[in-house]
Protein backbone atom coordinates (compact mmCIF):
# COMPACT_ATOMS: atom_id res chain seq x y z
CA UNK A 1 0.00 0.00 0.00
CA UNK A 2 1.46 3.26 -0.57
CA UNK A 3 1.87 5.52 2.34
CA UNK A 4 1.72 9.55 1.93
CA UNK A 5 3.05 11.57 4.43
CA UNK A 6 2.35 15.06 4.81
CA UNK A 7 3.91 16.91 7.25
CA UNK A 8 2.14 20.41 7.42
CA UNK A 9 4.20 23.42 8.53
CA UNK A 10 7.92 23.76 7.50
CA UNK A 11 9.30 25.92 10.66
CA UNK A 12 11.20 24.44 13.62
CA UNK A 13 9.91 21.73 14.13
CA UNK A 14 8.25 20.31 11.44
CA UNK A 15 11.10 21.33 8.66
CA UNK A 16 13.44 19.11 10.72
CA UNK A 17 10.99 16.19 10.44
CA UNK A 18 10.27 16.24 6.71
CA UNK A 19 13.95 16.55 6.26
CA UNK A 20 14.31 13.00 8.32
CA UNK A 21 11.37 11.53 6.69
CA UNK A 22 12.70 12.61 3.18
CA UNK A 23 16.09 10.53 3.75
CA UNK A 24 14.97 7.69 5.28
CA UNK A 25 12.66 7.12 2.58
CA UNK A 26 14.21 8.32 -0.40
CA UNK A 27 14.65 5.26 -2.38
CA UNK A 28 11.35 3.35 -0.99
CA UNK A 29 8.77 3.99 -3.65
CA UNK A 30 6.10 3.23 -1.71
CA UNK A 31 6.31 5.60 0.29
CA UNK A 32 5.75 9.55 -0.58
CA UNK A 33 6.86 12.86 1.64
CA UNK A 34 5.31 16.18 1.38
CA UNK A 35 5.68 19.35 2.63
CA UNK A 36 3.16 22.02 2.82
CA UNK A 37 3.83 25.51 3.82
CA UNK A 38 2.03 29.08 3.44
CA UNK A 39 5.79 30.63 2.80
CA UNK A 40 7.55 29.83 0.22
CA UNK A 41 10.66 30.11 2.02
CA UNK A 42 11.93 29.24 5.82
CA UNK A 43 13.26 31.76 8.29
CA UNK A 44 13.65 30.35 11.95
CA UNK A 45 11.24 31.91 14.18
CA UNK A 46 13.27 33.07 17.54
CA UNK A 47 15.00 35.30 14.53
CA UNK A 48 11.70 37.27 13.53
CA UNK A 49 12.50 40.40 16.09
CA UNK A 50 15.88 40.25 14.52
CA UNK A 51 14.08 40.97 11.25
CA UNK A 52 12.14 43.38 12.54
CA UNK A 53 14.51 45.53 13.83
CA UNK A 54 16.70 45.35 10.45
CA UNK A 55 19.61 43.64 12.45
CA UNK A 56 18.92 40.35 10.42
CA UNK A 57 18.41 40.85 6.52
CA UNK A 58 15.25 38.07 5.80
CA UNK A 59 16.33 37.52 2.22
CA UNK A 60 19.61 36.83 3.16
CA UNK A 61 18.65 34.02 5.82
CA UNK A 62 16.27 32.36 3.96
CA UNK A 63 16.13 29.03 2.96
CA UNK A 64 14.21 27.96 -0.13
CA UNK A 65 11.68 24.96 0.25
CA UNK A 66 11.79 24.01 -3.36
CA UNK A 67 15.78 23.69 -3.07
CA UNK A 68 15.65 21.58 -0.36
CA UNK A 69 12.80 19.63 -1.74
CA UNK A 70 15.08 19.02 -4.56
CA UNK A 71 17.94 18.25 -2.61
CA UNK A 72 15.97 16.04 -0.28
CA UNK A 73 13.59 14.46 -2.71
CA UNK A 74 10.49 15.23 -1.16
CA UNK A 75 7.37 16.91 -2.62
CA UNK A 76 6.85 21.00 -1.60
CA UNK A 77 3.10 22.46 -1.79
CA UNK A 78 2.98 26.31 -1.20
CA UNK A 79 -0.28 26.16 0.46
CA UNK A 80 -2.23 27.58 3.78
CA UNK A 81 -3.92 24.43 4.75
CA UNK A 82 -7.73 26.17 5.88
CA UNK A 83 -9.45 22.79 6.93
CA UNK A 84 -8.44 19.12 7.55
CA UNK A 85 -11.29 16.55 6.33
CA UNK A 86 -10.23 13.63 8.77
CA UNK A 87 -12.61 11.21 7.71
CA UNK A 88 -11.90 11.15 3.85
CA UNK A 89 -8.17 11.55 4.91
CA UNK A 90 -7.45 15.29 2.76
CA UNK A 91 -6.35 18.46 4.12
CA UNK A 92 -8.13 21.39 1.85
CA UNK A 93 -5.44 24.21 0.55
CA UNK A 94 -6.74 27.60 0.89
CA UNK A 95 -6.64 29.52 -3.17
CA UNK A 96 -3.39 31.56 -3.42
CA UNK A 97 -4.11 35.09 -4.07
CA UNK A 98 -2.63 37.90 -6.04
CA UNK A 99 -1.75 41.39 -4.54
CA UNK A 100 -5.08 42.59 -5.74
CA UNK A 101 -6.96 39.12 -4.18
CA UNK A 102 -7.21 38.22 -7.79
CA UNK A 103 -6.92 34.22 -7.65
CA UNK A 104 -3.59 32.32 -8.59
CA UNK A 105 -4.08 29.00 -7.86
CA UNK A 106 -7.56 27.52 -6.73
CA UNK A 107 -8.47 25.38 -3.85
CA UNK A 108 -6.36 22.36 -3.67
CA UNK A 109 -7.58 19.14 -2.10
CA UNK A 110 -4.09 16.83 -0.55
CA UNK A 111 -4.90 13.25 0.38
CA UNK A 112 -2.58 11.65 3.29
CA UNK A 113 -2.30 8.42 5.17
CA UNK A 114 -0.24 10.01 7.81
CA UNK A 115 -0.66 13.39 8.74
CA UNK A 116 1.79 15.76 10.80
CA UNK A 117 0.47 19.13 12.25
CA UNK A 118 3.53 21.70 13.05
CA UNK A 119 1.42 24.74 12.12
CA UNK A 120 3.02 26.43 15.25
CA UNK A 121 1.27 29.48 17.02
CA UNK A 122 -0.22 32.91 16.51
CA UNK A 123 -0.40 35.57 18.87
CA UNK A 124 -3.30 35.74 21.97
CA UNK A 125 -4.73 38.71 22.16
CA UNK A 126 -7.32 37.89 24.49
CA UNK A 127 -10.05 39.30 22.96
CA UNK A 128 -7.99 42.88 23.96
CA UNK A 129 -10.25 45.60 21.78
CA UNK A 130 -8.07 47.60 19.65
CA UNK A 131 -5.28 45.05 18.99
CA UNK A 132 -6.22 43.82 15.35
CA UNK A 133 -6.57 47.04 14.00
CA UNK A 134 -4.01 49.21 15.65
CA UNK A 135 -1.53 46.46 16.84
CA UNK A 136 1.70 44.66 15.51
CA UNK A 137 2.51 40.88 15.88
CA UNK A 138 5.52 38.74 15.30
CA UNK A 139 4.34 35.80 13.83
CA UNK A 140 5.37 35.24 10.79
CA UNK A 141 8.09 36.66 8.45
CA UNK A 142 5.94 39.23 7.15
CA UNK A 143 4.69 40.82 9.98
CA UNK A 144 8.15 41.04 11.10
CA UNK A 145 8.64 43.35 8.03
CA UNK A 146 5.76 45.33 8.37
CA UNK A 147 7.14 46.54 11.97
CA UNK A 148 10.58 46.92 10.44
CA UNK A 149 8.94 49.15 7.85
CA UNK A 150 7.15 51.41 10.18
CA UNK A 151 10.22 51.20 12.45
CA UNK A 152 11.96 52.42 9.21
CA UNK A 153 9.50 55.34 8.74
CA UNK A 154 9.41 56.41 12.24
CA UNK A 155 12.83 57.07 12.52
CA UNK A 156 12.67 59.08 8.68
CA UNK A 157 9.99 61.37 10.49
CA UNK A 158 12.18 61.69 13.86
CA UNK A 159 15.33 62.94 10.67
CA UNK A 160 13.03 65.21 9.60
CA UNK A 161 14.80 69.27 10.61
CA UNK A 162 11.81 71.05 9.23
CA UNK A 163 9.64 69.96 12.02
CA UNK A 164 10.86 66.72 14.16
CA UNK A 165 9.02 65.09 16.50
CA UNK A 166 10.69 64.51 19.31
CA UNK A 167 10.51 60.75 20.76
CA UNK A 168 9.24 57.12 18.73
CA UNK A 169 7.94 55.48 21.77
CA UNK A 170 7.58 51.79 21.26
CA UNK A 171 5.12 49.93 23.17
CA UNK A 172 5.34 46.35 23.78
CA UNK A 173 3.08 44.70 25.68
CA UNK A 174 4.09 41.11 26.80
CA UNK A 175 7.62 40.49 28.82
CA UNK A 176 7.87 36.89 27.44
CA UNK A 177 11.02 35.90 25.42
CA UNK A 178 9.88 37.48 21.85
CA UNK A 179 9.18 41.11 24.21
CA UNK A 180 12.81 41.35 25.75
CA UNK A 181 14.63 40.32 23.01
CA UNK A 182 12.89 42.71 20.85
CA UNK A 183 13.31 45.97 23.31
CA UNK A 184 16.82 45.14 23.59
CA UNK A 185 17.52 44.97 19.84
CA UNK A 186 15.36 48.01 19.14
CA UNK A 187 18.44 49.93 21.79
CA UNK A 188 21.22 48.17 19.44
CA UNK A 189 19.69 49.95 16.48
CA UNK A 190 19.41 53.19 18.02
CA UNK A 191 22.54 53.08 19.17
CA UNK A 192 24.09 52.14 15.52
CA UNK A 193 22.08 55.18 13.67
CA UNK A 194 24.30 58.13 14.54
CA UNK A 195 26.78 55.99 11.82
CA UNK A 196 24.37 55.78 9.48
CA UNK A 197 23.48 59.08 8.82
CA UNK A 198 20.98 59.72 11.67
CA UNK A 199 23.33 62.53 13.01
CA UNK A 200 20.82 64.07 15.31
CA UNK A 201 19.36 60.84 16.79
CA UNK A 202 20.44 59.34 19.98
CA UNK A 203 19.38 56.92 22.88
CA UNK A 204 16.94 59.25 24.00
CA UNK A 205 14.70 59.78 21.14
CA UNK A 206 13.62 56.35 21.48
CA UNK A 207 11.80 55.00 24.62
CA UNK A 208 11.01 51.31 24.91
CA UNK A 209 8.02 49.82 27.26
CA UNK A 210 7.88 45.98 28.15
CA UNK A 211 4.50 45.87 29.66
CA UNK A 212 3.65 42.75 31.70
CA UNK A 213 0.57 41.62 33.31
CA UNK A 214 2.32 39.09 35.52
CA UNK A 215 4.81 40.23 38.43
CA UNK A 216 7.83 39.67 36.27
CA UNK A 217 8.64 39.40 33.24
CA UNK A 218 9.91 35.70 31.75
CA UNK A 219 7.33 34.18 34.35
CA UNK A 220 7.72 30.67 32.35
CA UNK A 221 11.81 30.77 33.65
CA UNK A 222 13.45 30.95 36.62
CA UNK A 223 13.26 34.15 39.10
CA UNK A 224 17.04 34.45 39.10
CA UNK A 225 16.98 35.19 35.14
CA UNK A 226 14.19 37.39 35.28
CA UNK A 227 15.69 39.69 37.83
CA UNK A 228 18.68 39.78 36.05
CA UNK A 229 17.17 40.73 32.59
CA UNK A 230 15.30 43.00 34.11
CA UNK A 231 17.96 44.80 35.88
CA UNK A 232 19.77 44.72 32.10
CA UNK A 233 16.76 46.25 30.52
CA UNK A 234 16.49 48.82 32.41
CA UNK A 235 20.93 49.19 32.21
CA UNK A 236 20.28 49.61 28.84
CA UNK A 237 17.06 52.56 28.90
CA UNK A 238 14.14 49.89 28.46
CA UNK A 239 11.24 50.84 31.12
CA UNK A 240 9.83 47.58 32.46
CA UNK A 241 6.27 48.00 33.68
CA UNK A 242 5.11 44.54 35.43
CA UNK A 243 1.66 44.03 37.00
CA UNK A 244 0.56 46.07 34.61
CA UNK A 245 -2.66 44.79 32.27
CA UNK A 246 -3.44 46.44 29.15
CA UNK A 247 -7.23 46.84 28.45
CA UNK A 248 -6.83 48.53 25.15
CA UNK A 249 -5.38 49.91 22.31
CA UNK A 250 -5.72 53.10 20.36
CA UNK A 251 -3.76 54.24 17.27
CA UNK A 252 -1.53 56.73 19.01
CA UNK A 253 -1.86 54.75 23.49
CA UNK A 254 -2.08 51.95 25.35
CA UNK A 255 -4.81 52.03 28.15
CA UNK A 256 -3.83 49.83 31.02
CA UNK A 257 -6.20 48.83 33.63
CA UNK A 258 -6.08 51.48 35.84
CA UNK A 259 -6.99 53.79 32.96
CA UNK A 260 -3.94 55.13 32.54
CA UNK A 261 -2.89 56.17 28.88
CA UNK A 262 0.29 55.26 27.76
CA UNK A 263 1.21 57.26 24.14
CA UNK A 264 2.92 55.05 21.74
CA UNK A 265 4.09 55.32 18.01
CA UNK A 266 4.41 51.34 17.32
CA UNK A 267 2.91 49.31 19.43
CA UNK A 268 3.72 45.42 19.79
CA UNK A 269 1.25 42.24 20.96
CA UNK A 270 3.69 40.03 21.71
CA UNK A 271 1.43 38.40 25.24
CA UNK A 272 1.01 34.65 24.91
CA UNK A 273 0.29 32.80 22.22
CA UNK A 274 -3.30 30.40 20.58
CA UNK A 275 -3.13 27.32 17.66
CA UNK A 276 -4.65 28.23 14.14
CA UNK A 277 -8.37 28.08 14.24
CA UNK A 278 -8.51 25.89 11.42
CA UNK A 279 -7.76 22.73 13.63
CA UNK A 280 -10.42 23.12 16.18
CA UNK A 281 -12.63 24.20 13.33
CA UNK A 282 -11.65 20.71 11.48
CA UNK A 283 -12.99 18.91 14.39
CA UNK A 284 -9.84 17.94 16.38
CA UNK A 285 -9.51 17.82 19.94
CA UNK A 286 -8.21 20.93 21.44
CA UNK A 287 -7.40 22.68 24.61
CA UNK A 288 -8.33 26.58 25.58
CA UNK A 289 -6.37 27.86 23.04
CA UNK A 290 -6.57 25.58 20.31
CA UNK A 291 -3.80 23.48 20.45
CA UNK A 292 -4.38 20.14 19.04
CA UNK A 293 -4.27 17.57 22.04
CA UNK A 294 -1.66 14.93 21.52
CA UNK A 295 -0.75 11.65 23.53
CA UNK A 296 2.56 11.22 24.89
CA UNK A 297 3.06 9.66 21.64
CA UNK A 298 2.53 12.74 19.89
CA UNK A 299 -0.25 11.02 18.24
CA UNK A 300 -3.54 13.20 17.97
CA UNK A 301 -6.53 11.64 20.68
CA UNK A 302 -8.60 9.42 18.85
CA UNK A 303 -6.55 9.84 15.14
CA UNK A 304 -4.67 7.24 14.59
CA UNK A 305 -1.78 8.09 12.17
CA UNK A 306 -2.60 11.56 12.43
CA UNK A 307 0.29 13.23 15.09
CA UNK A 308 1.24 16.68 15.72
CA UNK A 309 4.45 18.24 16.77
CA UNK A 310 5.77 22.13 18.06
CA UNK A 311 3.80 25.23 19.44
CA UNK A 312 0.26 24.23 17.81
CA UNK A 313 0.01 20.93 20.23
CA UNK A 314 -0.74 20.12 24.05
CA UNK A 315 1.39 17.57 24.85
CA UNK A 316 1.21 16.76 28.60
CA UNK A 317 3.75 15.66 30.72
CA UNK A 318 4.16 13.72 33.79
CA UNK A 319 4.11 16.49 36.39
CA UNK A 320 0.53 17.27 34.21
CA UNK A 321 1.60 20.83 32.80
CA UNK A 322 2.06 20.34 28.89
CA UNK A 323 5.19 21.05 27.20
CA UNK A 324 6.64 23.72 26.72
CA UNK A 325 6.14 26.55 23.05
CA UNK A 326 9.76 26.46 22.49
CA UNK A 327 12.21 25.92 19.62
CA UNK A 328 13.95 23.19 21.39
CA UNK A 329 10.81 21.53 22.42
CA UNK A 330 9.26 21.44 18.70
CA UNK A 331 13.02 20.50 17.58
CA UNK A 332 13.12 17.61 20.04
CA UNK A 333 9.09 16.07 19.43
CA UNK A 334 10.37 16.22 15.30
CA UNK A 335 12.54 13.45 16.53
CA UNK A 336 9.96 11.22 18.24
CA UNK A 337 7.35 11.84 15.32
CA UNK A 338 10.10 10.78 13.10
CA UNK A 339 10.83 7.20 14.86
CA UNK A 340 6.87 6.89 15.59
CA UNK A 341 5.93 7.16 12.13
CA UNK A 342 8.76 5.19 10.76
CA UNK A 343 8.12 2.41 13.90
CA UNK A 344 3.74 2.90 12.58
CA UNK A 345 4.78 2.01 8.82
CA UNK A 346 6.88 -0.82 10.21
CA UNK A 347 4.11 -2.18 12.29
CA UNK A 348 6.46 -1.73 15.58
CA UNK A 349 5.00 -0.04 18.75
CA UNK A 350 5.07 3.81 19.08
CA UNK A 351 7.50 5.51 21.67
CA UNK A 352 6.63 7.85 24.45
CA UNK A 353 7.82 11.75 24.26
CA UNK A 354 10.10 12.86 27.07
CA UNK A 355 10.80 16.13 27.05
CA UNK A 356 14.13 17.07 28.56
CA UNK A 357 14.69 20.59 29.14
CA UNK A 358 18.00 21.92 28.81
CA UNK A 359 17.29 25.32 29.80
CA UNK A 360 16.96 28.72 28.10
CA UNK A 361 18.65 31.91 26.86
CA UNK A 362 17.60 35.57 26.61
CA UNK A 363 19.63 37.33 24.57
CA UNK A 364 19.33 40.68 25.11
CA UNK A 365 21.52 41.74 21.39
CA UNK A 366 25.23 42.91 22.02
CA UNK A 367 24.25 43.81 25.40
CA UNK A 368 24.42 40.55 27.37
CA UNK A 369 22.78 37.19 27.05
CA UNK A 370 21.37 35.58 30.34
CA UNK A 371 20.04 32.16 30.63
CA UNK A 372 20.25 28.74 32.61
CA UNK A 373 21.47 25.35 31.25
CA UNK A 374 20.42 21.84 32.11
CA UNK A 375 20.86 18.43 32.45
CA UNK A 376 22.76 15.79 33.93
CA UNK A 377 26.10 17.20 32.58
CA UNK A 378 25.68 20.36 34.73
CA UNK A 379 24.27 18.11 37.92
CA UNK A 380 21.56 20.31 37.77
CA UNK A 381 20.80 24.75 36.64
CA UNK A 382 24.08 26.12 36.16
CA UNK A 383 23.17 30.23 35.45
CA UNK A 384 25.52 31.44 32.52
CA UNK A 385 25.87 35.35 31.38
CA UNK A 386 27.61 37.12 28.68
CA UNK A 387 29.78 35.37 26.06
CA UNK A 388 29.63 31.70 27.27
CA UNK A 389 25.75 32.50 27.18
CA UNK A 390 26.06 33.93 23.72
CA UNK A 391 27.81 30.82 22.53
CA UNK A 392 25.05 28.57 23.49
CA UNK A 393 22.35 31.04 22.32
CA UNK A 394 23.81 31.34 18.72
CA UNK A 395 24.61 27.46 18.87
CA UNK A 396 20.76 26.41 18.65
CA UNK A 397 20.82 28.44 15.60
CA UNK A 398 23.30 26.56 14.19
CA UNK A 399 22.30 22.90 15.49
CA UNK A 400 18.82 23.39 13.61
CA UNK A 401 20.57 24.60 10.29
CA UNK A 402 23.09 21.39 10.62
CA UNK A 403 19.55 19.87 11.21
CA UNK A 404 18.22 20.87 8.43
CA UNK A 405 21.70 21.30 5.55
CA UNK A 406 23.37 19.03 7.75
CA UNK A 407 26.67 20.00 9.42
CA UNK A 408 29.06 20.65 6.47
CA UNK A 409 26.75 22.94 4.64
CA UNK A 410 26.38 24.77 7.97
CA UNK A 411 29.90 25.33 8.20
CA UNK A 412 29.84 26.62 4.80
CA UNK A 413 26.83 28.63 5.46
CA UNK A 414 28.57 30.27 8.83
CA UNK A 415 31.89 31.05 6.42
CA UNK A 416 29.13 33.00 3.96
CA UNK A 417 27.60 34.40 6.84
CA UNK A 418 31.14 35.97 7.69
CA UNK A 419 31.42 37.16 4.13
CA UNK A 420 28.51 38.91 4.23
CA UNK A 421 28.32 41.01 7.30
CA UNK A 422 32.07 42.25 6.40
CA UNK A 423 30.76 43.32 3.38
CA UNK A 424 27.01 45.00 4.59
CA UNK A 425 25.62 47.31 6.86
CA UNK A 426 25.22 45.77 10.38
CA UNK A 427 21.33 47.11 10.45
CA UNK A 428 19.07 46.99 7.33
CA UNK A 429 17.47 50.38 7.32
CA UNK A 430 14.83 50.11 3.90
C1 LIG B 1 10.44 36.75 18.08
C2 LIG B 1 10.45 35.36 18.68
C3 LIG B 1 11.53 34.96 19.45
C4 LIG B 1 11.54 33.67 19.98
N1 LIG B 1 12.64 33.29 20.71
C5 LIG B 1 12.73 32.02 21.16
C6 LIG B 1 13.89 31.58 21.85
O1 LIG B 1 14.83 32.36 22.09
N2 LIG B 1 13.93 30.28 22.26
C7 LIG B 1 12.91 29.40 22.02
O2 LIG B 1 13.01 28.23 22.38
N3 LIG B 1 11.79 29.79 21.38
C8 LIG B 1 11.68 31.07 20.94
N4 LIG B 1 10.55 31.47 20.27
C9 LIG B 1 9.45 30.49 20.09
C10 LIG B 1 9.79 29.54 18.93
O3 LIG B 1 10.01 30.32 17.77
C11 LIG B 1 8.64 28.58 18.69
O4 LIG B 1 8.38 27.87 19.88
C12 LIG B 1 8.99 27.58 17.59
O5 LIG B 1 9.30 28.23 16.38
C13 LIG B 1 7.82 26.61 17.37
O6 LIG B 1 8.15 25.76 16.31
P1 LIG B 1 6.99 25.10 15.44
O7 LIG B 1 7.66 24.15 14.50
O8 LIG B 1 5.93 24.59 16.31
O9 LIG B 1 6.34 26.30 14.63
P2 LIG B 1 6.98 27.43 13.71
O10 LIG B 1 8.45 27.43 13.81
O11 LIG B 1 6.24 28.67 14.04
O12 LIG B 1 6.59 26.97 12.24
C14 LIG B 1 5.25 26.92 11.80
C15 LIG B 1 5.26 26.79 10.29
O13 LIG B 1 3.92 26.50 9.85
C16 LIG B 1 3.58 27.31 8.74
N5 LIG B 1 2.12 27.44 8.77
C17 LIG B 1 1.37 28.02 9.73
N6 LIG B 1 0.06 27.87 9.47
C18 LIG B 1 -0.02 27.18 8.31
C19 LIG B 1 -1.10 26.71 7.52
N7 LIG B 1 -2.38 26.89 7.87
N8 LIG B 1 -0.83 26.05 6.36
C20 LIG B 1 0.47 25.83 5.98
N9 LIG B 1 1.52 26.25 6.70
C21 LIG B 1 1.29 26.90 7.85
C22 LIG B 1 4.36 28.60 8.95
O14 LIG B 1 4.58 29.29 7.74
C23 LIG B 1 5.67 28.07 9.57
O15 LIG B 1 6.63 27.76 8.58
C24 LIG B 1 10.46 32.77 19.76
C25 LIG B 1 9.37 33.19 19.00
C26 LIG B 1 9.35 34.47 18.46
C27 LIG B 1 8.17 34.90 17.65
Amino acid sequence: MNRKIVVVGGGAGGLELVVKLAKKFKRNQDVEVTLIDCNPTHIWKPLLHEVATGTLNSNHDETSYRLLAKKYQFSFVLGRVGGINTDGKHLNIDPILDENHQEIVATRQIDYTHLVLSVGSLCNDFGTPGVTDHCLLLDSRQQAEKFHSLFINHLHRLSDTQNPPKLLSVIIVGGGATGVELAADLHKVAKQLPDYGFADFSSDNLSVTVVEAAPRILGQLPERISVSVTKELNNIGVHVRTQTKVQRVHADSVVTHIDESIPANLVVWAAGIKAPSFISESGLPTDSIGRVQVDKTLCVVGHENTFAIGDCCACPMDDGQFVPPRAQSAHQMASTAYKNIVANIQGQPLKEFKYKDFGSLISLSEFSTIGNLMGNLMRGTVFIEGWIARLFYLSLYRMHQSAIHGWGATLLIMLGDRIYKATRADIKLH
